[in-house]
């Protein structure tokens, strides 16, 4: 047994925007198209790949499909839907016994269900995932607006895709649909009175049709907030500086450091690393080498931000904790908090920089090092 996915992306409707037809729209980093593909490209029941295209854009396929693991052929869109499929059909290798048809518009169709549909094509010569209907229906006179009647619930599904086929059945039913005009294969089926069977679709694996559809596809997949935290230590020895966020605190005893020792600009780093997922300072900024030697911790945070804003994430808020017996951090903070929120590019108000003590435990309680913890918190960058 061999299984054929096509997806059928001829439609040239574009008026959801731009002049390019909806199914290329991009839902996050990727085409509705790509998302469509890709969901049967990574289902290890399928076999190959058809992607049916208008006429004009059959050419560029290859580019707008990406990469795929499974052989992926196109063919050019038809007439009506029907004379699409048929195109696609013909693209399949002979060997391909079992036909999933699938719209490009929707591109959320889950594993499971594309599973339910090839388990029941193994009993069944048509199958059609269906979600029953939970709003009360109304048959409705169009021209008049008014209701004619209402259908008993219970008996209506609302039919998805992938609809999964028999190839031999697919082929007849296609030529015995003869000029009818469907808006799915299984209703071809159906006037063949070839019996149809329903597996459970889901709610989540909709069609893309309206700017609304698109605006909550898009909103399902955006990049939420982030957050990462940091931590930071250093030894304190004598004659040398004390920095926080570039500000000199004293001369007369600071941190043992390859770099500046700023515990503080060391901590927030972390956590903005942690946040995007991009490991630690060690990685980016290793005291192994020569061009972080001395490097001031207020620059390698101004570089850290730049790396979160080019993956798309800007800083919300930034709350630091610094421990040190002394001296005193109360008559800098104002200023180190000024410091911080303008290197990440932020109000002051959403840096809060604290003070603590260690109630002489330990190393930091005896004076002999600083540490500090951080939480960041990112967010995507609007549009
Ligand atoms: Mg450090």
């Amino acid at each position: 047994m061999s299984v054929g996915a096509i997806i059928v992306a001829a439609g040239r409707g574009t008026r959801l925007g731009g002049d390019r037809p909806k199914q290329l729209l991009h839902i996050g980093d990727r085409s509705m198209l790509r998302r469509s593909v890709e969901a049967f490209d990574r289902h290890p029941g399928v076999d190959v790949l058809v992607v049916v295209l208008p006429p004009e854009l059959v050419a560029e396929g290859p580019t707008l499909v990406g990469r795929t693991a499974r052989p992926c052929h196109f063919a050019a869109g038809g007439e009506r839907r029907q004379d699409s499929v048929g195109n696609g059909i013909t693209q399949l290798p002979a060997e391909v016994d079992r036909v999933l048809v699938h719209d490009a518009a929707r591109p959320f169709v889950s594993r499971a269900v594309i599973d339910r549909v090839l388990d029941a094509v193994g009993t069944h010569a048509a199958v059609v995932p269906a979600i029953p209907a939970r709003d009360t229906v109304k048959r409705v006179d169009r021209d008049r607006h008014l209701v004619t009647a209402t259908l008993p619930r219970e008996e209506i599904w609302l039919a998805q895709t992938p609809q999964g086929f028999r190839r031999d059945v697919l082929v007849e039913v296609m030529t015995a649909g003869g000029g009818a005009d469907a808006t799915d294969e299984a209703s071809l089926a159906e006037r063949a009175g070839r019996p149809v069977a329903i597996v459970a679709g889901e709610d989540a694996n909709v069609k893309i049709t309206t700017s609304d559809d698109l605006r909550a596809a898009r909103a399902r997949v955006a990049p939420g907030p982030r957050v990462g935290t940091g931590y930071d230590l250093h030894r304190l020895v004598d004659g040398r500086p004390l920095v926080l966020a570039g500000v000199r605190l004293t001369d007369d005893r600071g941190p043992l450091a390859h770099s500046d020792g700023d515990v503080l600009c060391h901590a927030i780093i972390d956590a903005l690393l942690g946040a995007i997922g991009g490991g630690d300072i060690g990685r980016h900024f290793p005291n192994t080498d020569p061009r972080w030697k001395n490097a001031a911790g207020l620059d390698l945070l101004a570089r850290t931000v730049e790396m979160t804003r080019a993956g798309g994430h800007i800083v919300s808020n930034v709350d630091a904790t610094i421990v040190l017996e002394r001296p005193k951090l109360a008559p800098h903070v104002g200023r180190i908090t000024s410091a911080l929120a303008g290197v990440l590019g932020i109000e002051t108000d959403r840096v809060s920089v604290k003070a603590k003590t260690n109630e002489g435990v330990d190393a930091v309680g005896r004076g002999d090092a600083i540490a500090a913890h951080a939480v960041a918190m990112l967010v995507p960058e609007a549009g």
